[in-house]
């Protein structure tokens, strides 16, 4: 038997629907606050995910799908979507009049061990906001990312903020928790030790069980930002607070990607058992020069879209598209039926057209397929230029069929369908 890669899903049935509402009502938000869909490739030059998340992360260093194609070049599945984003901003020139504000949304690919809301396949919603640099922009984009989760009707949610400051703030940082590891070195993990070297503000982001208690204990980076990032960061508070949006401070909050400075933030859940991370992002003053573009920051988020599906599981219902079934009794209506199909889908109304079996595995068919209405065309119906319909949903199985004239079954179907709430 053949199986999907391991940590890579099928979605379809009630999970596709999930995800087309997520994305549908994410859209309408993005696009509510004039952001416009980008869509990059899945797949990228390695460098691109090397010189902007950086080789000492997680994500560069032990989770990337990378191998060589078949020219010998290094290419990368996808990890994460601003690097593609910011990357096509540069190639596209879309720099070069700014703000730029994009949406996206795709799969995105880590190998990491696969449980409960983490797979090695799994999409992302994001948005990048460019060019705009102000503590405004920051509450708007930490704001929209709130109003994209209760969009789908999730308000179990907070808000952890930090700052990773800028330069200056990070130089001294570094200094500060370069000290406080060194006194730890024995005790940290191999991975640490040699992080201490090369990138020490990842050690924050380690794993491991004896890390983590050294890590609880090391100086924070609120205490070492510079008195213009502090000055930055009370603004983004503030606005934060006249959005009327909770937030807490997160001290550790270091988002595990190199590129980030100023804001940070995460969006957990705060009811149930699950508490992963359900979206962050933050502010990035870099990423464009790095791709060779303008100086110019940005600041954006993505939203994991089945962690949010998983949550939703309780609570959601998809209000489908009413929907007919048109059901020759036998083989004699078989062509009349089939002209009546495409009479309907050509008037735009939702139809299947069923005719395997006899008429009762006919109507179970059009039962599952969740059709509402049936409109079944026998020897009688044809000598009397009527239909029978046969309504399927509770409420109208109450009402007997009803006969209705072939000429005004259009008009008939358009308003019954209009008026009526759909099976869900
Ligand atoms: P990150 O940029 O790594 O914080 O990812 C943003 C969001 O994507 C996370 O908050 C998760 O909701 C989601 N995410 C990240 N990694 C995975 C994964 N392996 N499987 C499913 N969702 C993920």
């Amino acid at each position: 038997m053949f199986r999907s890669v391991r940590g890579m899903k099928d979605l379809y049935g009630r999970e596709s629907d999930k995800f087309d509402f997520i994305l549908s009502k994410f859209k309408s938000v993005g696009e509510r606050y004039g952001f416009g869909m980008i869509y990059t490739p899945i797949l990228e030059y390695t460098d691109v995910f090397l010189r902007s998340i950086g080789d000492e992360t997680d994500v560069v260093s032990k989770e990337m799908y990378t191998f060589l194609d078949k020219g010998e070049e290094s290419v990368t599945l996808r990890p994460e979507g601003t690097a593609g984003v910011i990357r096509a901003v540069v190639c596209e020139h879309m720099d070069q009049c700014l703000p730029v504000k994009l949406m996206y949304c795709g799969e995105m690919f880590r190998y990491d061990r696969p449980q409960k809301g983490r797979f090695r396949q799994f999409r992302q919603f994001g948005l990048e906001y460019i060019g705009d640099k102000s503590p405004h922009t920051d509450a708007i984009t930490i704001a929209i990312a709130a109003d994209c989760i209760r969009s789908i009707g999730f308000f179990d949610f907070k808000i952890s903020l930090n700052s990773l400051g800028d330069d200056e703030t990070r130089e001294n940082y570094t200094k500060a928790i370069v000290k406080y590891f060194s006194r730890h070195e024995d005790r940290l993990s191999d991975e640490s030790k040699s992080r201490l070297r090369k990138n020490p503000l990842r050690i924050l982001d380690s794993k491991d069980k004896q890390d983590i208690e050294i890590c609880s204990m090391a100086p924070i980076l609120m205490d070492y930002l510079s008195k213009e990032s502090r000055t930055y960061f009370n603004r983004v508070c503030s606005l934060l607070g006249d959005y009327e949006i909770n937030y807490e401070i997160d001290n550790f909050l270091v988002r595990g990607l190199d590129y980030y400075s100023h804001t940070a933030f995460e969006i957990h859940p705060t009811a149930g058992s699950y508490r992963e991370a359900l979206g962050g992002g933050g502010r990035y003053d870099k990423l464009l020069s790095i791709f060779g573009g303008q100086e110019a920051s940005g600041i954006g988020f993505a939203i994991g879209i089945e962690r949010l599906m998983f949550l939703m599981d309780e609570f959601f219902t998809q209000q489908k598209k009413r929907k007919v079934a048109v059901v020759p009794v036998s083989e004699a209506e078989t062509s009349t039926a089939f002209a009546i199909f495409r009479d309907l889908q050509n008037c735009q109304i939702a139809s299947e057209f069923i005719h395997l079996g006899n008429l009762g595995k006919k109507m179970k068919i059009a039962d599952r397929l969740g059709c509402d209405i049936a409109i079944i065309i026998g020897e009688n119906e044809i000598q009397s230029k009527t239909v029978t319909l046969k309504f399927m949903n509770n409420r109208e199985a109450e009402n007997k069929n009803k006969t209705v004239r072939g000429a005004d079954l259009i008009q008939f179907l358009r308003t019954t369908l209009d008026n009526q709430p759909a099976c869900t």
